[in-house]
């Protein structure tokens, strides 16, 4: 028997617990119980260490977006079943001991989040490979309402007993005025029935928690050595923001750089051979600064600039997420002089390397403007390119990396972002689990394609029925929740339609709130729905992001008026949720029927919500973009509401400089009136006329992200969802299909794309 069998008995787990908490089960508080069962858990994935495998992956990102990870071990390691038996037994629920730990919210949004999911499967397939990050002390701040506006506090989530594990590796790290010195964390990483990796998280042993008080985020910036991991990264609205930012990345490469060649070369690799030993994956631009460090660390440790230059380049490789111009990292060369001097030779001479081969000013490092292109430096000094949808990838190659494309076309490649089965559906709905389980065996745990074996029951009353029953307990679930925490009665009988994401203009939560005032008019015209609607919010906004967050009162606004009007609460309401976070995704997905996946077509690179949902068995309804455009041709027009315009007319729109928010405005009478509605009497009475007017003339003066073209088409299309929605046996049916062609979006194949085509482990 293996170790890892001899502990899953129910017995030894009491008898371990009992141990651990010094006395009877049923004696213990949830705290008492939770430390407990973190410490078995820890124990049981140190038994499942593997040290296996020469060559060894690197994922190098600013953000791990976690959640919460008591349940996930439990799963992964195969006691879920048994240890929630076990405490129910004794009197206790497995998710009371949930709610004592906190959410390490190590991560923004959906970037974060991939990495996540990513450790998973690179654990659950067996491979060698550790995640490399920063220990932020305070994750992505709370968010809380107050008169209808967000206000940011601190989110601290360190609390004992923790996931970490104090390490002795510590280096010096040097900046331009001063050195700190780190100290690596562990995570484990579990595996689903498989091997346990590392996520490596370094801090500064100097960072001082007190420069946080109360219940502001704002600190003092200039100190760095007392802040450096302080937060996730912080408003990048300023100058020392900026320069804080930039202390963060050089702190993690660099540390990534040293331990990578001490893991190396302690397996015997003579750093010429780096590349058989390791592939670094550069997630996003943010650790991009690896590149010039590994070169200089090798440099220093005898290399010739060549050689190392060579080493690097076929060791590294890079994730393009986004085509924004405004996330694309470009950092003045005077910030990079202040604070890391040391890399201003080595990019300088990156730089001319490249304008010795290329004439082309656009693929330049460093620009006319002396500011340095993060994502350049990647894709000529990387082995490896990639998109993270199909309509990205073609995005990239024909349109904003295309001059690149002509140098490099066989570096780019795309792999399609997923998500883990483990956390996004066997622990968020077990309900769903049991039934398809049931229904089709538990083979699709480990190949998610089986899940196809399900539209065999595409005609099977019986298992349509139990389908939207599930829904119909998830729902009352999530309305459960809503009351407790905010007060807010809903109706489970009503179509939950639900948008959960980060606020951002080209995400377009306005075009829905747009439709949400349409539909509120209408009503008191005595128009009513095809069926009740509760319409679902959950964002929070970046702090320094004004019409983001405009974007929020409004939607709050909405909440209220909605709320208190008799005629119209029956028919529709709309809440948002304070504080969406991973935990709160595991308890909104499950119990939706509407996914709305609405940004301006072009501008997501892929999405990973719009998995999360299909896997649930909600029915999207969203525009053709990102990963859509692969959900839409896996289930088929019947199941999935399109609409809008395409990524070709968004494209071709900006690049002839021709959209005026103001001509639709005036063609448009529904239009017109919803965007007026904003700024009426009514809406004033409830909320604050600086927000409203400034969103109302962002939309009719600007509307960069293109939210009235689609206007028409979303009521429409919405609408049609709607109705649809009242053949209950027709919608299960729908509901059915997405979740039999979700497999496709399992990070597990994702992971083993990247094996296979980029690390070659
Ligand atoms: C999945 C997830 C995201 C990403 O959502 P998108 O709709 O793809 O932007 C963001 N935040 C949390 C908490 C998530 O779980």
């Amino acid at each position: 028997m293996t170790t890892a069998q001899q502990t899953t008995d129910k017995q030894t787990i009491e008898n371990t617990l009992r141990t651990l908490c010094k006395k009877e089960i049923s004696q213990c508080t949830a705290e008492e119980l939770y430390g407990g069962l973190l410490c078995l858990t820890q124990d049981m994935a140190a038994k499942r260490v593997s040290t296996e495998g020469k060559k060894k992956l690197y994922y190098i990102s600013a953000e791990f977006l976690i959640g919460k990870l008591l349940s996930n071990n439990l799963i992964n390691l195969g006691i879920f079943d048994q240890v929630k038996e076990l405490l129910a037994q004794n009197g206790k629920s497995l998710s009371e001991i949930e709610e004592i730990e906190p959410e390490p919210s190590l991560g923004n949004g959906g970037l974060g989040r991939l990495a996540a999911c990513f450790l998973d499967s690179i654990a659950t397939l067996g491979l060698n490979g550790d995640g490399i990050g920063l220990n932020y002390h305070f994750g992505l701040f709370k968010q809380v309402f107050s008169n209808n506006l967000q206000q940011e506090t601190p989110n601290p989530w360190m609390d004992n007993p923790s996931w970490l594990t104090k390490t002795e590796v510590s280096y010096p790290i040097s900046f331009k005025n001063f050195t700190l010195n780190s100290r690596l964390y562990d995570i484990q990483v579990t595996g689903y029935n498989n091997r346990t990796n590392k996520l490596h998280l370094f801090d500064v042993e100097s960072v001082d928690e007190n420069l946080v008080s109360g219940d502001s985020i704002t600190f003092d910036k200039e100190n760095v050595p007392k802040n450096l991991t302080l937060f996730l990264y912080p408003d990048d609205s300023d100058e020392a923001g900026h320069l804080l930012r930039i202390y963060q990345q050089y702190f993690m490469v660099s540390n990534a750089a040293r331990l990578i060649l001490d893991e190396c070369t302690a397996k015997g690799c003579n750093l010429y051979d780096l590349p058989d030993y390791a592939a670094i994956q550069i997630n996003d631009t943010h650790p991009t600064m690896v590149i010039p460090e590994l070169i200089r660390l090798l440099m220093e440790r005898g290399m010739d600039m060549d050689s190392a230059i060579e080493v690097v380049s076929k060791t590294c490789a890079y994730t393009n997420h986004t085509i924004l111009a405004e996330a694309l990292e470009k950092w003045p060369i005077s910030y990079l002089k202040q604070c890391v001097p040391q890399l201003v030779p080595i990019i300088e001479i990156l730089d001319d390397r490249i304008r010795r081969r290329f004439e082309n000013e656009e693929v330049a490092i460093i620009d006319r403007g002396d500011r340095v292109h993060m994502a350049h430096i990647d894709i000529h000094y990387g082995f490896a390119v990639n998109g993270v949808a199909a309509l990205h990838t073609d995005i990239l190659k024909n349109n904003e990396l295309n001059a690149f494309y002509h140098l490099y076309p066989e570096k780019f490649s795309n792999k399609t972002n997923g998500i883990t089965f483990r956390r996004w559906l066997l622990h968020c709905n077990p309900k769903l689990t049991a039934l398809i389980t049931e229904l089709i065996g538990d083979g699709y745990r480990q190949d998610a394609s089986q899940l196809e074996k399900l539209w065999e029951f595409q005609d099977d009353e019986k298992v349509l029925n139990r389908l939207m029953a599930i829904k119909k307990e998830n729902k009352q679930a999530l309305a459960d929740y809503v009351q407790e925490k905010q007060g807010l009665v809903l109706d489970a009988d009503s179509v939950f339609d639900i948008q959960v994401k980060r606020l951002h203009e080209y995400k377009r939560q306005q075009l829905n709130a747009l439709y949400l005032i349409h539909e509120y008019l209408e009503i008191k015209r005595g128009k009513r729905p095809a069926a009740p609607v509760t319409a679902i919010f959950g964002a929070k906004a970046a702090p320094a992001y004004t019409i983001a967050k405009d974007i929020i009162h409004l939607i709050l606004c909405l909440q209220e008026l909605t709320e208190n009007d008799p005629e119209v609460s029956p028919w529709l309401r709309v809440v948002m949720v304070e504080n969406y976070n991973v935990t709160l995704a595991e308890k909104l997905i499950p119990a939706c029927d509407i996914s709305e996946q609405i940004s301006l077509a072009s501008k997501e690179a892929s999405g990973t919500g719009n998995m999360k949902f299909m896997l649930n068995g909600a029915v999207t309804l969203g525009t053709d973009d990102g990963a859509n455009v692969e959900i839409h041709e896996l289930v088929g027009d019947e199941n999935i509401y399109i609409f809008g315009d395409s990524s070709e007319e968004v494209i071709k729109r900006y690049h002839e400089a021709s959209y005026c928010s103001k001509d639709y405005y005036e063609k448009d009478e529904e239009l017109k009136e919803a965007v007026d509605f904003m700024i009426s009497e009514t809406m004033l009475e409830i909320g604050s006329k600086e927000h409203l007017v400034r969103l109302y003339n962002e939309l009719l003066n600007k509307d960069w992200f293109m939210t009235f073209p689609d206007f028409k088409d979303y009521v429409k299309t919405k609408n049609q969802a709607l109705t649809d929605h009242q053949d209950k046996k027709a919608w299960a049916k729908k509901m059915l299909k997405n979740i039999s062609q979700a497999g496709y979006f399992s990070s597990d194949r994702t992971i083993e794309e990247y094996n296979r085509d980029i690390w070659k482990l």
